[in-house]
């Protein structure tokens, strides 16, 4: 596996390709070098269905990018494969920035947890459709993907 590096972000997939310099043109548009948080992207081939997954652990984002659907064993698109890495770096800046911290799992009552804070704000267990993390960013995924793509261009 290569790893292509670029100020905190790295990059790590079995060939050198687009998609790092897409990640990279990502990682400069959202200025994220500026909260001096490493990043590190890993492109695999699936993941139980997810398109893509951003965490923070030990004070890093991880990234993962599947490249193939599980569910039809065919490689996802040029277009979802710039829309789903373009919404994962916007949860990576969330993180990065604070705004959003994971907290992971906790007790709740006879439970455990989910929890997230965003903004301040407890969130357990919270379904993705109602988490404002997810709504922020896929109200912006492809706003990025097309402003990021056009700077490539040129
Ligand atoms: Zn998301």
């Amino acid at each position: 596996m290569k790893t292509k590096v670029h100020g905190l972000l790295a990059i790590n997939e079995y060939y050198t390709s687009y998609w790092a310099d897409y990640c990279i043109a990502i990682y400069e548009h959202l200025n994220l070098e500026s909260y001096n948080v490493g990043i590190d992207v890993y492109f695999i081939d699936e993941s139980h269905g997810l398109r893509g997954s951003t965490d923070f652990i030990d004070s890093e984002v991880m990234i993962e990018i599947a490249m193939i659907d599980t569910y039809t064993g065919l490689g996802y698109d040029f277009h979802d494969l710039s829309k789903t890495i373009a919404h994962e770096f916007i949860h990576a800046a969330q993180y990065a920035s604070g705004r959003l911290y994971h907290e992971g799992m906790i007790q709740q009552g006879d439970c455990i947890a989910s929890s997230w804070l965003w903004e301040g704000k407890r969130f357990v267990n919270t379904p993705y459709q109602e988490r404002p993390w997810e709504t922020e960013a896929s109200n912006t995924d492809q706003l990025l993907m097309n402003n990021v793509l056009y700077t490539m261009r040129m």
